[in-house]
């Protein structure tokens, strides 16, 4: 485990490198989902700092048993969120990777407002407009951000995209270049509450295309922890 974390910190910092980024402008979130708690207590001691969840309930399970051992540790939700969750991601989760409608972002409001909490999101932009994926279009996307500025508890921190897939890093490179302009556009609207810090992209077989185009956040699941089952 560590070795792996390790590789990979060396890869991110080459990548930064070759761009002439600061390598501490980019953060991990080791992708735990569907990991056991084991693995996910070696990979805290070895150094991990951010993990990443897909699924709200295993998420709840894990992080209950976790949490006395994996003090400062922030977990990012990184799945398709149903609204009648959102009362949990906002109990459980530093950062939502993963907003992508208004009915969504105003419930998360309602019950960041009930524990007295501003919660920080990201909006997924469906940058290859696939039926299969989620986020809003590049197209819609700045009404919705716009709408969400205007609701309270919520603190937009930036932009998250799942490009379509493709073996080829290099063929997955147009679409992190469109989240990032994207991002340009939003940030110059001013929006209160809204900010465009973050940009998500990048998993395993992509990350350093991403880093070179900007991510701030890369998400890595299989690298870390090994094949899903
Ligand atoms: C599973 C998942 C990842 C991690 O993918 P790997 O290819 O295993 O690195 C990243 N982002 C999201 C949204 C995921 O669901």
């Amino acid at each position: 485990m560590k070795s792996r974390l390790e590789k990979i910190d060396d890869r991110i910092k080459k990548a930064a490198c070759s761009c002439g980024r600061d390598p501490g402008s980019i953060r991990l979130v080791a992708v735990s989902k569907t990991m056991p708690v084991g693995k996910i207590q070696k990979a805290f001691d070895s150094g991990a700092l951010i993990f990443g969840e897909s699924y709200i309930q295993e998420a709840m399970e894990k992080i209950n048993v976790l949490s006395s051992t994996t003090k400062s540790v922030a977990w990012h939700f990184i799945g398709r969120l149903q609204t009648n969750k959102a009362k949990y991601a906002v109990k459980y989760f530093d950062l939502i990777h993963s907003v992508d409608n208004l009915k969504l972002a105003k419930e998360l409001s309602k019950q960041a407002k009930k524990i007295d909490k501003i919660q920080k999101i990201l909006v997924q932009v469906n940058t290859g407009e696939e039926i299969s994926k989620s986020g809003v279009y590049e197209k819609g996307a700045v009404d919705l951000i716009t709408s969400i500025s205007q609701i309270e508890n919520l603190s937009v921190k930036g932009l998250m995209t799942i490009p379509p897939f493709y073996n080829e890093p290099e063929k997955v490179r147009p679409f992190f270049v469109s989240l990032r302009s994207l991002a340009d556009t939003v940030e110059k609207k001013n929006l209160s509450n809204v900010h465009m810090d973050e940009l998500s992209m990048g998993m395993t077989g992509d990350f350093e295309v991403a880093i070179q185009e900007g991510a701030t956040l890369v998400r890595i699941g299989t690298a870390i922890f090994g094949n899903r089952n």
